[in-house]
């Protein structure tokens, strides 16, 4: 056993990371067969992808998806550790799978992603939560099977999480959730070490994907009748700076634009290395998306750097508004902290004015989270929860009024839509518009999940627009 340690994964070094190609073990290929899983995703889209590997891995030992964890032989939680409630959910289900494990002795209970890279959590397992059977970090996700078949065969407890700063792992099973929409990854880990965040320590340093790889997984896609691909990183914009000398996200973006596939997306990108080639790329490519998320966190200059975030306010709002200028008809979405340590009053009216000049079309926002071991714990923070939660609730009435503002300007408009399904009332479709707004429509004739319709906006809400397809 090997317990994640946070000073090893703060030293990066320029050392070459190894590259792994997955290959299950044919002793453990179908040995489950008759067997079924319970898998539970926390966070954000990078764990969902996982979860795609994590299925398809269980699927090839020949165990069969359950939609109840009361039915499963295996449950696994995918964890994510970016904020203190996600946390909290986590050890929510585990207690609540302590009481299934008392009824159904042979039941597995394995916990992997984010919080199984914490120290701190995998000492509360071995020593609180001794029916977990197995837990695993993020950079141990091809050793699944393995891990799963000793948890299996074994009374001891499985841990297995490398505190290292990550290897590159080709050839993953994956069952995509969806077969018209998929992520691809682009780049892993994250080297910006913003001082409110635990990602560089959970998800280790930023390891590029070759773009051969990365290009013949999105034509395998385009072959195979995809509408739409998300590149997926931590922080997009950096991607290929640790492989090429002379490639970078501009140039993937345009050879992936090449590709023909009819929606390009792409997630997150970080403001510093937002470079002028991408806002040209993303302009001329109908097929790239109009809409960019763009985390500010702060609009204060102050908080800003004590954030670590290396842009200031007025670099920011730079380039915004040359997204802005530049794409044609471009959505821009953020995310948002208040009440990190040490904000007053006069630098979250900074971060209001700034939403008052961005107008945002959506916002995430947070208050912030201490997560231990991060530099952000250490500063003095004099702030009440009761300021930081009025401080919330101000910031998304400001925020929500701007989401309503920009969809009534499409009342009347006709937009193009990806259509994912029929909605929760059951008598209308729903998809996402080219600039990522959810549109709910009627629609006359039968459409399909994957169709790209036209459809004619008839009402804005704050959160959605309604519309009849053309
Ligand atoms: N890489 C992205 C970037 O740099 O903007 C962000 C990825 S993070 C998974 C998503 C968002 O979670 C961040 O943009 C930030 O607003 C929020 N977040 C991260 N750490 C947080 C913390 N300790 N407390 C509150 N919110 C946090
Ligand atoms: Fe976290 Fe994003 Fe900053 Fe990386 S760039 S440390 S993922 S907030």
């Amino acid at each position: 056993m090997h317990l994640p340690d946070y000073k090893e994964a703060r030293s990066r070094s320029k050392k070459k990371y190894n590259r792994i190609d997955f290959k299950i073990d044919n002793s453990i290929e179908k040995k489950y067969v008759g067997k079924k899983y319970y898998l539970k995703t926390y966070g954000c889209q990078m764990n969902e992808h996982d979860s795609e590997n994590i299925s398809a891995m269980l699927e090839a030992m020949g165990f069969v998806r359950a939609d109840d964890y009361n039915d499963a032989d295996l449950v696994l939680l995918n964890t994510c550790s970016i904020r203190e409630n996600a946390h909290n959910k986590a050890f929510g289900m585990l207690g609540r799978l302590k009481h299934l494990k008392g009824q159904k002795k042979d039941l597995i209970i394995g916990l992997c992603g984010c919080m199984a890279q914490e120290a701190k959590v995998c000492e509360e397992i071995l020593n609180k939560y001794k029916y977990v059977n197995f837990v695993f970090g993020t950079h141990n996700i091809y050793q699944l099977p393995e891990i799963v078949d000793r948890a299996v065969s074994s009374s001891k407890q499985q841990i297995e999480v490398y505190s290292r700063e990550g290897d590159l792992v080709e050839g993953l099973p994956v069952v995509r959730d969806k077969n018209y929409k998929a992520f691809v990854n682009i780049i892993y880990g994250c080297d910006k070490f913003c001082t409110y965040c635990i990602v560089p320590y959970t998800r280790g340093r930023e390891r590029s994907r070759k773009k051969e790889d990365i290009i013949e997984e999105v034509k395998s896609l385009v072959s195979d009748g995809y509408k739409e691909v998300t590149l997926l990183g931590q922080n997009v914009n950096a991607y290929g700076k640790d492989l090429y000398d002379d490639y970078d996200m501009g140039d993937l973006l345009e050879d992936i634009a090449k590709l023909n596939i009819p929606r390009i997306r792409f997630m997150t990108s970080h403001p510093w290395d937002f470079t002028d080639k991408m806002i040209e790329v993303i302009a001329k490519y109908p097929n790239i998306m109009p809409s960019v998320h763009l985390p500010v966190q702060s609009g204060s200059s102050r908080i800003l750097k004590l954030m670590g975030r290396r842009y200031t306010r007025e670099s920011y709002l730079e380039l915004f508004h040359k997204i802005k200028d530049i794409i044609p008809n471009v959505s821009v979405s953020t995310d948002i902290i208040v009440g990190f340590p040490g904000e007053e009053e006069e630098d979250f009216l900074e971060t209001l004015s700034l939403v008052n000049e961005c107008k945002f079309d959506n916002a995430f926002t947070f208050i912030f989270s201490e997560r231990e071991g991060t530099p952000a714990c250490r500063l003095k923070d004099n702030t009440t929860l009761k300021e930081k939660e009025d401080r919330l609730y101000r910031l998304n009435d400001v925020v929500n009024k701007y989401f309503l503002e920009n969809n009534k300007k499409l009342e009347g408009k006709t937009v193009k839509v990806l259509v994912e399904g029929v909605s929760d009332k059951k008598d209308m479709y729903f998809g996402y518009s080219d600039t990522n707004k959810l549109i709910n429509f009627t629609c006359e004739k039968e459409v399909n999940c994957g169709d790209i319709v036209d459809v004619q906006i008839t009402s804005a809400k704050t959160w959605s627009l309604d519309g009849k397809c053309k």
